[in-house]
């Protein structure tokens, strides 16, 4: 399809149509024509007298269909189409090497600039002051550059969550920025403005922050202090080593727990600092067509439950992160498969909990997805704005998922704390509600 073409075309069966009418019934063209693999061309029967307000109750039913009726008409978001080819994502597979690394001048000594040195000798090394800006100007070329640098400011934070949104007490450390895997709805991609892999060499320093400060429980039982905002928590860890760190840190602090948050299967440092019970390995899951399609370079449902189920040998606890999850054809019995593959890999006492939300995206990070990846699945759902501001599906098809997969979770794990995340609290309302 040539998006270029559906103006020209509107014009034809509605002559004298204005740009911002254009631009709503282009769009709905566009979104329909891509979701339905058919020609634009084909979606208004011909041989009807056409004008806007008729095409645009026409497509935006055929648009929506769950939706249409029940949904206020400015929920529907219908923004200039706007692709440019350069931003698609660049899928193919190679190892993380990046081609140039930056050091910042006070942590050129560290253990970490040290390893790292090692282990990219082709890589070209450039000393900094910290203050210089690195990286590609293509979000897609982040991993050419790497950055070890002295974390100062932003190491330890209550989880912003979502504003409005029912929280669950959740408190960060920022281990890093940048990741090496694609998934498509990454909000990285729209909110990452320095394009590179930025490592903090001064971890102990900052972990040294966490006895003096004051954390909130939260709707858990014990301080919950998770690292994985912006990152991966383990998918550089053969590179960091931080686990090696932070392992031995909340060893010695049984009053708080710790979680990694991660896709990938890197648990060598995990393994070999022995495990605890407060420290929790948490993998976010998914239905296996979503992983398959849309979470490129990262490991299988399989390899990531095979090593939850080593970290949990290992003295471990573990956690699952049903996020985000998606509606389509078929995902009850999908998403049903995914929870019984964790029952039968892990023992249900050692799931410390489990959340579960549906996809939600800002607008922003709706164009940079539709650029990224054109030919993507997700944003084919019916996705509307929303009480704060983000995309979700609606509240109805919301609470559906919802009331299938926290009884259906509660089975399998009945002890375990099953929670929504970034949730409108009158969903959360209404799913705890019968
Ligand atoms: S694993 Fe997490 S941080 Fe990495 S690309 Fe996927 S969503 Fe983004």
């Amino acid at each position: 399809m040539n998006p270029a073409e559906i103006e020209p075309y509107l014009l034809s069966i509605m002559p004298g149509l204005g740009v911002n009418k254009m631009r709503e019934l282009g769009r709905l063209l566009y979104e329909i024509a891509k979701r339905d693999g058919v020609l634009f061309t084909s979606i208004l029967p011909p041989g009807e007298k056409w004008n806007f307000e008729k095409a645009k109750n026409y497509l935006l039913k055929k648009r929506y269909p769950v939706n249409y009726k029940n949904t206020p008409r400015n929920r529907f978001y219908l923004p200039k189409l706007e692709l440019d080819p350069a931003l698609e994502a660049d899928l193919t597979p190679r190892p993380f090497y990046p081609k140039t690394v930056y050091i910042e001048e006070s942590v050129q000594h560290s253990a970490l600039a040290k390893r790292v040195e090692n282990l990219f000798p082709r890589a070209k090394f450039l000393l900094t002051d910290g203050k210089t800006q690195v990286g590609s100007p293509n979000f897609s070329r982040r991993t050419d550059t790497l950055f070890i640098h002295r974390e100062k400011y932003d190491f330890l934070k209550p989880c912003p969550c979502s504003c409005a949104a029912a929280g669950c007490g959740y408190n960060l450390i920022n281990l890093g920025f940048g990741c090496r895997f694609e998934c498509e709805y990454c909000f990285l991609q729209q909110y990452q403005n320095l394009h590179a892999v930025l490592l903090p060499a001064n971890v102990d320093e900052l972990l040294a922050k966490i006895d003096g400060a004051s954390f909130n429980k939260g709707l858990f039982e014990r301080p919950r202090i998770g690292s994985g905002e912006f990152t991966d928590s383990l998918v550089f860890d053969d590179i960091t080593h931080y686990s090696r760190q932070i392992v031995p840190f909340f060893k010695k602090r049984p009053h708080l727990q710790f979680e990694f948050k991660t896709k990938s299967v890197n648990i060598g440092g995990l393994l070999e600092e022995g495990g605890a019970e407060n420290v929790v390995v948490a993998w976010s899951v998914n239905a296996e067509p979503i992983i398959r399609q849309a979470e490129h370079f990262t490991p299988s449902l399989s390899e990531r439950l095979a090593a939850a189920a080593q970290v949990v040998q290992e003295g471990y606890r573990t956690a699952f992160h049903f996020d985000p999850v998606i509606i389509y054809d078929g995902w009850q019995q999908d998403y049903a498969r995914t929870a019984q593959a964790l029952a039968e890999a892990v023992p249900a006492d050692k799931v410390a909990w489990i959340s579960v939300g549906t996809l939600r995206f800002s607008r922003e990070l709706k164009k940079m997805m539709e650029n990224r990846f054109v030919n993507g699945r997700l944003l084919d759902g019916e996705f509307l704005l929303d009480f704060d501001g983000k995309m979700r599906y609606s509240d109805a098809q919301r609470v559906e998922v919802y009331r299938y997969l926290v009884p259906l979770l509660k089975r399998l794990f009945p002890k375990t704390q099953v929670y929504l995340c970034m949730e409108d609290p009158a969903v959360v309302k209404t799913v705890y509600s019968v």
